[in-house]
C-alpha cells in the first residue's frame, strides 16, 4: 500500500529533529497548517466513468484516484487539497503482450487514449490525464514484473518492464548480481519508468545511466510490436534503443527490457569530505572524474545544503566537528560543503581507491572524514523522500529541479538558478531556501541539482502561481545557460515549453516523425513530451 495523497509506504515517516523545525521557523516563518482534503471527500469528487464496462478495465473510484497524479509539486497540491481536475477514466493491469494488443482495439473502439503507467513517480507531469474530450485509460504495468532470463555468460537479464527497485534487486540478489540503478524513487519506480524517462540512480558514475543498462527489449506500439536485439555493439545504423529511451509512453509500450548486470561487489563503502568552500570541492570532483572507476558516487553538497541536510537529520554537531578540523589545517569561519562518495568493487579496489581519494580531496584542502557520514547517507538514501511528507505537515513545501551542464558553466548556472529561485519568491513576498549539489559527474561535466523549500501557502492557486513562476524563471536560465531541461526527471509536461530551444525546429521534427509512424492515431499519452 501508498500514500494516496504523499510518498511512499504509510507505516514509513521521517520525523524532523527540532532543531531542524527551529532552523526552517527561522529562515522561512511558519506555513500555513490548513489541513488536508480527506481521502473520502476526494474520491466523491472522482466523476462517473465514461466508458463501457470491459473486463480489462478496472473503473473503480479509489483506482482511478490512486492513478490520478504523480509526485510533482502540482501533483502534491492538487492531492492534498483536492483540487484535482482530471481522472483517469479506468485502469488497467494487463499480465501479458496480448492484453496490451486488446487494449489498443479498445481505445480504438472507444476514442480513448492511453497511459502507460510505471511506478507513478513522475515528477514532471508524466502520468496526469490531459484535460480532453476523449476517455482516458491508464496502463499500470506493474502486474508484469517477472524475470524471464539471466544469462550469466554475458550478464545481461531480461526482466517485464513493470518490475520495480526493490523486485529487480531481489531476483537478481539471488543470483549473485545487481543491476545498480538505484534512483531516489528506485523503492516505488519501475524499470519500464526508467527507460521511457531516461533515468539515472545514484550510482551511475559506476554502473551508468538506464541508457548503458538498456541493452534491447521488447515493445508494444499501434502499429505493430518492435524487437530490439540485445548486442554488445552494432555498426547497423542508427540505435532504435535511443528511440525508446525517454520516450515517456508516447512511442509505445516497453513490455520487457534487456539489461547489463553486474556481480554484486564484494565491498562497498561511502565515506565524506568537507571542503572549505564549493569552487575547492569542485576543483576537487573533476580531479576525481578524471581516473577511471576511482569512485561509484560523487555528490558535492554547497554550504547551504550542507547545512540545512546536517540539521535535518539531527546532525549539527557535526558541523561542529568539521569546523574544528578544518581550523587545524588554517581554514577558520568558513561555510563548509560536504561531499559525500561511494567506494564499490573487490576488497584490495575498495582499499586503493579509498586513498587515492583522501590524496586527490587533500590537494585540493579537503577534510577526508571517515565512515560516519557516509554510512548515516548510505542509511537514509531512500529515506529523504519521506521528508516531504513530514515538511508537508509542519507547513513547508519542497520541490526540486535538475540539469547538467559542461564544467566551464557548472557553477555559473548553478548561481543563475538559485538567483532565479530567490528572485521568483521575492517578487511575490515569500521567503524560501535554496540549495543545491554537484552530482552525477562526467567527464566534461556534471549534473546540478536543486531543492527550494518554503511556507505553505493558504490557497492551492497562489502555491501553484509561486511554482509556475519560479519553475519558469529557473528553466529559462538553464535554456540561457545552454544546459538541459532535463538531466534525469524528463520532460513530461512541465518541461515541455523548453524542449524546443533544446532540441531545435528540425529535432523536434524528427521526434514528432517518429511519433506519427509509431502512434498515427496519436492514442499514446498525448500532451506530454511533444
Ligand atoms: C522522491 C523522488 C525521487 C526521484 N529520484 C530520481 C532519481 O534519483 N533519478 C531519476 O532518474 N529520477 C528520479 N525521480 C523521478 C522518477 O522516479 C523517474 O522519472 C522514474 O524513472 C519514473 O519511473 P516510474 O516507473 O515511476 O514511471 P512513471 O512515473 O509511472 O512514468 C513515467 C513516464 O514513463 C512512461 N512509462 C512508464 N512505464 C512505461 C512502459 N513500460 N512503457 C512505456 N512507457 C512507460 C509513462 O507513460 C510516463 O510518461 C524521482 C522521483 C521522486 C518522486
Amino acid at each position: 500500500m501508498r500514500r494516496w495523497n504523499g510518498w511512499g509506504d504509510p507505516q514509513i515517516s521521517h520525523p524532523l529533529p527540532t532543531g531542524a523545525l527551529s532552523l526552517l521557523e527561522l529562515s522561512l516563518g511558519s506555513g500555513s497548517l490548513i489541513p488536508d482534503v480527506a481521502f473520502e471527500t476526494v474520491l466523491n469528487s472522482v466523476p462517473v466513468s465514461t466508458l463501457p464496462p470491459d473486463d480489462l478495465l478496472s473503473t473503480d473510484a479509489e483506482v482511478r484516484l490512486r492513478h490520478a497524479r504523480g509526485q510533482s509539486l502540482p501533483d502534491w497540491i492538487a492531492l492534498r487539497t483536492g483540487e484535482i481536475d482530471t481522472f483517469p477514466d479506468a485502469v488497467t493491469f494487463p499480465s501479458c503482450v496480448k492484453e496490451i494488443r486488446d487494449l489498443f482495439n479498445i481505445a480504438r473502439q472507444t476514442d480513448a487514449i492511453i497511459i502507460p503507467y510505471g511506478g507513478g513517480t513522475s515528477v514532471v507531469g508524466h502520468i496526469n490525464p490531459p484535460v480532453s474530450e476523449k476517455p482516458v485509460i491508464t496502463l499500470d504495468t506493474r502486474g508484469m514484473n517477472q524475470m524471464m532470463d539471466l544469462d550469466t555468460h554475458s550478464h545481461l537479464a531480461t526482466f517485464q518492464a513493470g518490475v520495480s527497485g526493490p523486485e529487480v534487486e531481489k531476483c537478481l540478489a539471488e543470483h549473485g548480481y545487481t543491476l545498480g540503478h538505484f534512483p531516489q524513487s528506485w523503492e516505488q519506480s519501475t524499470l519500464g519508468g526508467w527507460i521511457a524517462t531516461r533515468s539515472s540512480g545514484q550510482q551511475s558514475l559506476l554502473y551508468g545511466r538506464i541508457e548503458n543498462l538498456f541493452a534491447g527489449g521488447h515493445i508494444e506500439t499501434p502499429v505493430g510490436d518492435m524487437e530490439i536485439r540485445a548486442l554488445p555493439a552494432s555498426a547497423a545504423g542508427p540505435d532504435l534503443r535511443e528511440i525508446i529511451l525517454g520516450s515517456e509512453g508516447r512511442f509505445g509500450v516497453i513490455t520487457d527490457a534487456v539489461v547489463r548486470v553486474s556481480p554484486i561487489p564484494e565491498r562497498e563503502i561511502f565515506g565524506a569530505v568537507f571542503f572549505k568552500d564549493i569552487n575547492s570541492g569542485v576543483r576537487a570532483v573533476r580531479a576525481l572524474a578524471g581516473e577511471n572507476s576511482l569512485a561509484s558516487m560523487i555528490r558535492l553538497s554547497d554550504a547551504q545544503e550542507t547545512a540545512t541536510t546536517l540539521a535535518l537529520s539531527g546532525k549539527e554537531t557535526w558541523v561542529d566537528l568539521a569546523d574544528f578540523g578544518l581550523s587545524l589545517v588554517g581554514h577558520k569561519n568558513i561555510k563548509k560543503c560536504l561531499m559525500i562518495y561511494g567506494l564499490t568493487g573487490s576488497q584490495a579496489e575498495v582499499r586503493g581507491s579509498r586513498s587515492r581519494v583522501k590524496e586527490i580531496v587533500r590537494a585540493f584542502g579537503g577534510l577526508p572524514i571517515d565512515m560516519m557520514i557516509g554510512d548515516l547517507w548510505k542509511k537514509s538514501r531512500f529515506m529523504t523522500p519521506y521528508l516531504r511528507n513530514t515538511l508537508w505537515d509542519h507547513g513547508y513545501a519542497i520541490d526540486t529541479l535538475e540539469t547538467a551542464l559542461p564544467w566551464s558553466r557548472l557553477l555559473d548556472t548553478r548561481d543563475g538558478l538559485i538567483s532565479a529561485i530567490e528572485d521568483s519568491f521575492s517578487a511575490q513576498g515569500s521567503m524560501v531556501l535554496v540549495f543545491t549539489h554537484i552530482s552525477h559527474i562526467y567527464k566534461d561535466g556534471a549534473g546540478i541539482y536543486l531543492t527550494y523549500i518554503f511556507p505553505r501557502m493558504d490557497s492551492a492557486s497562489k502555491m501553484v502561481h509561486m511554482w509556475h513562476a519560479s519553475k519558469t524563471a529557473a528553466s529559462q536560465c538553464i535554456m540561457d545557460m545552454g544546459g538541459t531541461i532535463s538531466h534525469q526527471h524528463g520532460v513530461g509536461v512541465d518541461h515541455k515549453p523548453f524542449l524546443n530551444s533544446e532540441k531545435g525546429a528540425v529535432g523536434m521534427s524528427v521526434l514528432e516523425a517518429v511519433r506519427k509512424t509509431l502512434d498515427p492515431e496519436g492514442m499514446l499519452n498525448p500532451g506530454k513530451l511533444l
